[in-house]
């Protein structure tokens, strides 16, 4: 990789080879998650439910994505996380914030991430999931602040068991201040959700009573059996979404969640 690389990643997120931030081919194999799905998570479900099977632990109180974590999306949260990419993040949180909240989520007026252990963040020079909420601050008028800190390095979740991954993220968040009432919590990849219900036991302990994870992308084990499991990003059209006459995250006077891949986000 050259410098100029890290600089100015002006290509395809997805191949490194097409315009930035997708190319059509690319943007062609972006899964994205939407309905029928499951109402508290988010999962797509041939037929609409309140929960799933594969719903993250309690006390989370919802989740939502904005991708399936293949493909092109998972290479753009590879070179977001690995390849210093920063602009992926604000890339990514524009598809965010066209995502259908769950009930309750549009209340939020407070907006912050699942931080980065101390150690990783001096690897890295800065923070994944706190570029993605910065980027999704801006598209929906409400600032990113940091609400947690974390305590302890957990290190890798995704081969330990749910009752191995629930012991090493006890007490790994600690509210940074009060929490306000309802809180959007920000992550680039859900996977079983332990992480942000870890974070969300951590805000409710300062206060919060709804804590709704919006993440970039997310991890299946296994195949979707859905009607929009595997629906592709449209090739040429945009994708408008919601309808206009469905808001998502945004308050009033904000701008209605539209996702422009080809804008460039500043
Ligand atoms: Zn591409
Ligand atoms: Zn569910």
């Amino acid at each position: 990789m050259r410098i100029s690389d890290v600089v100015f990643p002006r290509r395809c997120a997805g191949c490194r080879d097409g315009p930035w931030p997708f190319c059509d081919g690319c943007r062609a194999e972006l899964l994205a998650l939407q309905p029928p799905w499951c109402e508290r998570c988010g999962r797509p479900l041939v037929v609409e439910a309140q929960a799933c099977r594969d719903c993250p632990d309690q006390p989370l109180t919802s989740a939502r994505a904005a991708f399936r974590f293949e493909g092109p999306a998972r290479s753009a949260i590879h070179r977001l996380k690995y390849a210093g990419w920063q602009d992926v993040g604000p890339a990514l949180a524009r598809a965010m914030a066209t995502v259908t909240p769950a009930p309750g989520a549009r209340d939020a007026r407070a907006l912050t991430w699942v931080p980065l252990a101390r150690t990783r963040l001096a690897a890295r020079g800065y923070d994944q999931a706190r570029v993605l909420a910065r980027g999704l601050g801006r598209e929906i008028d409400l600032p990113a602040t940091r609400l947690l800190r974390r305590t302890v390095s957990t290190g890798p979740q995704a081969r330990r068991s749910g009752a191995e991954r629930r012991a090493a993220l006890r007490g790994a968040f600690v509210a940074a201040g009060p929490s306000p009432p309802v809180v959007l919590l920000v992550d680039d990849v859900l996977t079983t959700g332990a992480t942000a219900a870890a974070c969300a036991r951590a805000l409710m302990g300062a206060g919060a009573r709804e804590v709704h994870l919006i993440a970039a992308t997310r991890a299946f084990r296994g195949p979707l059996r859905s009607p929009s499991a595997g629906r592709p990003m449209p090739r040429r059209t945009e994708r408008r979404f919601p309808p206009s006459e469905r808001r998502a995250y945004t308050r009033a006077g904000s701008r209605p969640g539209l996702w422009l891949p080809e804008d460039l986000p500043r």
